[in-house]
């Protein structure tokens, strides 16, 4: 086996390779751009080298520069992973002029799936069942509109350097074909330097099938099943999952031997991607071939128990392939999302910022986060925004869906515009329950997958108090455990009578969700100790619902005046997130503004933010106290209330004693500030 690897990529995918390079006691070498000075697959690598500036063209591009490195450290191997020079054949020809291993595909396979219209000549040749069109060389416009024409409309233009859904229109109509084409054309030179257009029949409902081929130095190919991939944006890929619902033994057999036929026609070796559109009445043509591991591969090692990374070592390795087509099963269902920063309510814009709060959800047997960023890190312009790929495994795609959308309720993610909210309405909403499934999947149900901004708001605000209530009491029994626990004399809650239990009384909470405050009055009633239900009372804008509701972890189960809901809510220490099944809505409790400000300190009187009882004073009427220090606890209805001194100085006078009822905006104390 390779004793030394480069990872001539970044993010992600670096972490992966790493991490089963490891396992292999293969050490391995992350190269790094300026940006990722600090990045993860940097201090996972063995050893690091830096490449160069962020920009790819200046650093994970430069296809000599990492060749110097690997000769330098004596590598012996070099993975590619996904994206930059994972399907340049210049480069693997360099590895090979080198001696050092490409994993991945030789050279003629990578040309020969290079270009979209000499890749479906092959296929045709190899009897592959192809998308109907015309990819011939002739490229006048009358050529290609007479094959679009001849055809029927619509018809899908494609380049055929294209890549990442560049170059690609859609054409409905005759009138429309000479403008699409020309943009079409202008498209794909500004992108690939190349302006070669291929003409398919537009399939108006496909879903998009992939097969996933391995093959080895001697020959030999299997397939490890499908991916279906049909919801996408832009034509690109937003949530996989494997295997391919509705899938029949027959097709997957049939549509597994075609792309074993299409590697074999180009003595394919490692792992390669055979893509295909399935059309509702069971037909497949194939689309491309990508000849490196794909994003959506684990998918595939959850549901097959195989480390295709690892199978792609072997491989390079001149290992035969690890298991034969006999010896692999299919068991469970995966899926995975694409957790990117961007703005689903903008087009799907790529964000940039810093993630100033991460924290995905535990990983275990079910559920993999495959990232390559921490908390602190940038998501800078230079490279793709994907932050993690969340990936799910289960008995079945039902089960599989509910820890889906239960991992991306408790994935938090501050700092900057991300897709969880919209992975979530789109893994929750009843058409992809139920795996309605083809490519227009996001723009057919865009009315129920967008978040709106300005849901109504208001539906959710007496829940959104009772959340805030019930977290405000769980942080008190929790905090009034803590210090019995630390058998501290001195804090406030060593007595434990701040909390009394079955009471009712009238409690004011003040909402703020996105900028807006919401005034509410709760009432709670006497909780069910036997059903668990908390029951209130909620006084909201002139009108008063009856809530009921059972918490179990994140998911509160609502019962509001008879309309029965379960909602997810997700905390951070910004406030929390609350996932309805088309909303998702941040909200805080409003601090009311004691009316001190940094320039203001000690001038303006405490105010009592609601009615309620003076618990504790906690400083001496003419000592000094810090700023920040607690002067005062108030607490009303189970939640305190801390007062703290806004500046150095003193108290100057407590107006109310422990044990003392005071009345919502009653002056509390008076404060002098110290000169500075
Ligand atoms: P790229 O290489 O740019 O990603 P692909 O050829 O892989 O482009 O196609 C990307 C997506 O575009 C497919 O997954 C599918 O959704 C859609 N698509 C491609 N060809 C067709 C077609 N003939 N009819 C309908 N949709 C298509």
């Amino acid at each position: 086996m390779f004793k030394k690897l480069l990872i001539a990529n970044r993010g992600e995918i670096a972490c992966r390779v790493i991490r089963t390079a490891k396992q292999m006691g293969i050490s391995t070498v992350a190269v790094y751009s300026d940006a990722d000075a600090h990045a993860l697959h940097v201090q996972s690598a063995d050893e690091a080298v830096h490449i160069g500036p962020s920009p790819a063209k200046d650093s994970y591009l430069q296809g000599e520069k990492i060749i110097e490195i690997a000769k330098e450290l004596g590598v012996d191997a070099i993975h590619p992973g996904y994206g930059f020079l994972s399907e340049n054949a210049d480069f693997c020809r360099l590895c090979e002029q080198n001696n050092i291993e490409f994993v991945g595909p030789p050279v003629g396979a990578i040309e020969a799936m290079g270009s979209k219209s000499a890749a479906k000549r092959i296929m045709e040749e190899a009897n592959v069942p192809l998308v109907p069109g015309y990819h011939g060389d002739d490229q006048s416009p009358e050529v290609i509109k007479k094959a679009a024409d001849d055809m029927g409309y619509p018809v899908l233009l494609k380049a055929a350097a294209g890549g990442g859904g560049k170059g690609m229109r859609q054409v409905w109509s005759e009138s429309e074909f000479d403008a699409a084409l020309a943009a079409a054309k202008r498209e794909s030179m500004n992108s690939f330097s190349d302006d070669h257009m291929l003409v398919e029949k537009y399939l108006t409902q496909p879903r998009h099938v992939e097969i996933q081929v391995f093959c080895d130095k001697s020959g030999n190919g299997v397939y490890l099943f499908e991916r279906d991939c049909s919801v996408q944006r832009r034509h690109q890929k937003v949530i996989e999952e494997a295997p391919a619902p509705g899938m029949t033994e027959s097709l997957r057999q049939q549509m597994g031997e075609a792309a074993l036929k299409a590697a074999k026609a180009i003595d394919y070796v490692g792992a390669g991607t055979v893509e295909f559109l399935l059309d509702s009445d069971g037909s497949f043509y194939f689309m491309e071939m990508n000849t490196r591991l794909q994003v959506e591969h684990p998918v595939t090692e959850l549901i097959s128990g195989q480390d295709l990374v690892e199978w792609q070592l072997r491989v390079a390795n001149g290992e035969p392939l690890p298991k034969q087509q006999s010896e692999l099963r299919i068991n469970g269902h995966a899926f995975e999302a694409r957790v990117y920063a961007e703005d689903p309510n903008n087009e799907f814009l790529p964000a940039t910022g810093n993630l100033t709060y991460l924290q995905p959800p535990l990983e275990n047997r079910y559920v993999r986060v495959d990232t390559g960023v921490l908390q602190g890190d940038d998501v800078s312009v230079y490279y793709d925004p994907m932050i993690a790929k969340l990936i799910v495994w289960d008995e079945s795609r039902d089960k599989a869906l509910a820890r889906l959308t239960k991992a991306l309720s408790e994935y938090r993610i501050k700092g900057l515009v991300n897709n969880i909210p919209f992975l979530y309405n789109l893994a929750k909403s009843a058409p992809f329950q139920n795996a309605e499934l083809d490519t227009s999947f996001i723009e057919k149900h865009n009315d129920i997958l967008f978040v709106e901004h300005s849901a109504n708001v208001e539906q959710f605000v007496p829940m959104m108090a009772v959340v805030l209530l019930m977290q405000k009491q769980a942080d008190l029994r929790a905090s009034n455990q803590r210090v019995i626990a630390d058998k501290d004399p001195y804090s406030p809650w060593a007595t434990t009578d701040a909390w009394r239990a079955n009471e009712t009384h009238q409690q004011h909470v003040a909402l703020d969700v996105g900028g807006d405050v919401h005034e509410v009055e709760v009432e709670q009633k006497e909780a069910n100790n036997h059903t668990q239900e908390h029951s209130f009372v909620v006084h909201y804008n002139g009108h008063t619902s009856h809530i009921s509701v059972k918490r179990q972890g994140d998911v509160f189960n609502f019962n509001a005046n008879g309309h029965r809901q379960a909602i997810t809510i997700a905390q951070d220490d910004t406030g929390f997130s609350l996932y309805a099944s088309k909303v998702a809505l941040h909200f805080a409790e409003h601090k009311p503004d004691l009316g001190l400000t940094d320039e203001d300190h000690g001038a303006a009187g405490f105010t009592a933010p609601m009615n309620g009882t003076v618990v504790k004073l906690l400083a001496d009427v003419g000592d000094t106290v810090e700023k920040g220090q607690a002067l005062m606890i108030m607490e009303a209805m189970k939640m305190e209330h801390v007062l703290n001194a806004p500046a150095t100085g003193k108290v100057t006078e407590f107006f109310y004693q422990e044990g003392d009822l005071v009345d919502g905006g009653a002056e509390l104390l008076a404060f002098e500030a110290s000169e500075e």
